[in-house]
């Protein structure tokens, strides 16, 4: 392409250094910078002289204590790592980097590690039948000792090709960081399906699985690329493929800025991106709306306008959050484009043997590119001969690279776990995915100008809504001790009862769920008693009749009723017990508002329950395993 979801979380961190200056300070701010990802241990290593590797169960700053008091941690070649254990418990002697046997047999090789060795079992079990003695559970640990064997300086097996070598045996996904105490001039990297970008600096390189650790050091830097491995030194790279092939990266600018990853006066991460989302969305619009002419501007699909109009079928795709903002497309492509749309989940779809048929539009819908589901998912559909498009907030991701076009969400790092601006940038980026191809079809200029009209407008709509979240909290307050919950919406607004249950959930441990109002009689109403907090979206639009009979489907069962209402809605009142108003908007784009006062309702909650917002428990930010 020009131009969330959660599971089995494994994307943790990596941060290495090679370059002049000492490298445990960088490693310790990169490694905090990664902190927001959720992992259960940290560790690092150092090279000066001798291999030195400290590593600790628990968070960074535990890691940080034990750092305090080793002595002379110098060195300004470097690699330290958080991760979130897959292969074994999360203890001291899981936790990376992982090294070699100690000498006469070992090299003073370590290793940090991202993904999972798939093969690591029979791989070990060899091992140690050639005289090798693990010392963890992990698959990381598997990896090093095979490089390790394979390693032999003086006939030309350097790092490199050791680790060339090592990864042809591999399968599975990683994203590793190697250095040894035999080249302590040079740090070798690879990846195969998890994330990770060299920064590139003067005579320094810094490597990271996520651009927030690189910024504050360069803001040139490349991604590697699946099978592909990288040699640093202080005089400069190589990349190559695993059989030695040389490969010419394309260094880009990071685009992050660093005032985009710190926290600022916000508390948290996910509050201060809540409030960022109307300028998030600003940047989401900007120059793409011509409200005047009723045009809309997406040069990332322009090339494939006419593929577009002619689709005969949209399939949308996401995991978590970002399913929740397919959800929202497939209303809005049916809707304003008039084609017919579906939406999985990318684990279902491409298990199921999935049919492809001419005219088929894949549209992968990824917070951050890397949803190893979803990528998975896309491959399927473009091996069967769909066009596909990325609809994806990080530049450069895995998705962004892998689709034949798309849309950039452009709301800037999100670093909360809990998905917020980058689920409205997803859902302001498919209406226009919507609105351009519905303006080829069937909607006229006029149509199309009303409609960009409100979508400009929604910006400072949300900042109205934002200014409730002292109210929203004092009625969360009132309802913190519940354990069960009920989120309900109809039509365009039920994908949105659905990311309020799922945002509750994630960050506050309360059990919640969403579902189509209507579907609730059909057993789920068995489950409401005195006081059950249900949460209604119930805006003024053409199930607004439906919706409020549902509301007193509940009443009548001694639920708690907390309202999402158009302004002005005086009426709802006598229904609900609570009522949290959004200013008014044309049906198929009250998803931007109406989400935002539970993502509101779910932050307090999490807060008035004393849980860490930005680190929920489980949970990592983006998911790079199936
Ligand atoms: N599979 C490795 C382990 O369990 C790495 C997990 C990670 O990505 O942090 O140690």
């Amino acid at each position: 392409m020009q131009g969330s979801g959660k599971g089995r979380p494994d994307v943790c961190g990596i941060v290495a250094y090679i370059g002049s200056k000492p490298a445990l300070p960088i490693l310790m701010e990169g490694l905090k910078r990664l902190e927001y990802r959720g992992y259960d241990s940290a560790g690092l290593a150092l090279i000066n002289g001798g291999l030195r590797v400290v590593r600790s169960v628990g968070r960074v700053s535990v890691l940080e204590e034990k750092v305090r008091k080793e002595k002379d941690l110098h060195g300004t070649l470097g690699i330290a790592h958080t991760r979130w254990a897959t292969h074994g418990v999360p203890s001291d002697s899981n936790a990376h980097p992982h090294r070699d046997d100690l000498r006469p047999r070992g090299h003073g090789i370590a290793i940090i590690h991202n993904g999972i060795i798939e093969n690591y079992a029979s791989l070990r079990t060899w091992l140690e039948e050639q005289g090798h003695t693990f010392t963890s559970d992990t698959d990381t640990e598997v990896l090093c000792m095979l490089i390790s064997e394979l390693y032999d300086k003086a006939s030309g097996m350097t790092l490199e090709r050791a680790v060339q070598a090592a990864l042809r045996e591999v399968t599975g996904a990683y994203a590793i960081a190697v250095i040894c105490e035999e080249e302590p001039d040079v740090l070798v990297c690879a990846r195969k399906g998890s994330p990770l970008m060299i920064g590139v600096g003067q005579g320094e390189y810094i490597v990271a699985s996520d651009g927030n650790a690189i910024v504050a050091h360069t803001t040139q830097a490349f991604a590697l690329e699946d099978y592909q491995v990288a040699r640093l030194s202080r005089d400069g790279f190589r990349t190559t493929t695993l059989d030695d092939v040389h490969v010419t990266p394309r260094i880009q600018d990071l685009e992050i800025e660093l005032q985009e990853i710190e926290l600022g006066e916000h508390e948290h991460f996910m509050l201060k991106e809540i409030f960022e989302q109307p300028n998030a969305l600003r940047n989401t619009l900007r120059g793409r709306t011509d409200s005047r002419e009723g045009r809309v501007v997406l040069g990332g699909i322009a090339e494939y306008a006419r593929d577009l109009v002619k689709a005969r079928r949209f399939i949308l795709l996401g995991q978590g959050t970002a399913l929740h903002a397919a959800m929202i497309g497939d209303y809005l492509l049916e809707d304003l484009a008039k084609i017919p749309a579906e939406v999985e989940y990318s684990s279902e779809f491409r298990y199921r043997n999935p049919i492809i048929e001419d005219g088929s539009v894949v549209i992968a819908v990824s917070q951050s590119g890397e949803t190893a589901d979803t990528l998975a998912a896309l491959s399927e559909a473009s091996d069967r001969g769909a066009l596909t498009l990325g609809i994806v907030n990080v530049v450069g991701s895995s998705i962004a690279r892998g689709t034949d076009a798309g849309v950039y969400l452009r709301v800037g790092p999100e670093i909360g776990v809990a998905s917020t601006k980058a689920f409205l940038g997803q859902v302001t980026a498919l209406t226009l995915l919507a609105l351009f191809i519905g303006r080829r079809r069937f909607l006229s200029a006029d149509q199309v100008s009303q409609y960009l009209a409100e979508l400009e407008a929604t910006p400072d709509r949300i900042e109205k809504i934002l200014a409730q979240s002292d109210a929203i909290r004092d009625v969360t307050a009132r309802y913190i001790d519940r354990e069960n919950w009920l989120f309900l919406g109809r039509g365009h607004n039920y994908p949105v009862a659905l990311e309020g249950a799922l945002k509750l959930k994630e960050i506050s441990y309360i059990h919640a769920e969403g579902m189509p109002a209507a579907e609730m009689k059909h057993g789920p109403i068995a489950l409401i008693n005195d006081g059950m907090p249900c949460v209604f979206v119930a805006t003024r639009n053409s199930q607004y009749d439906k919706i409020v009979t549902n509301i007193q489907q509940v009443r009548s069962r001694g639920g708690r009723v907390i309202a999402v209402a158009t302004e002005g809605d005086k009426a709802i009142r006598q229904h609900a017990d609570e009522v949290f108003y959004v200013p008014d908007m044309p049906e198929p784009m009250q998803p931007l508002v109406t989400a935002v006062p539970l993502q509101l309702l779910a932050y307090h909650a999490a807060v008035l329950r004393g849980h860490d917002v930005d680190k929920p428990r489980n949970l990592a930010k983006s998911v790079t395993v199936e």
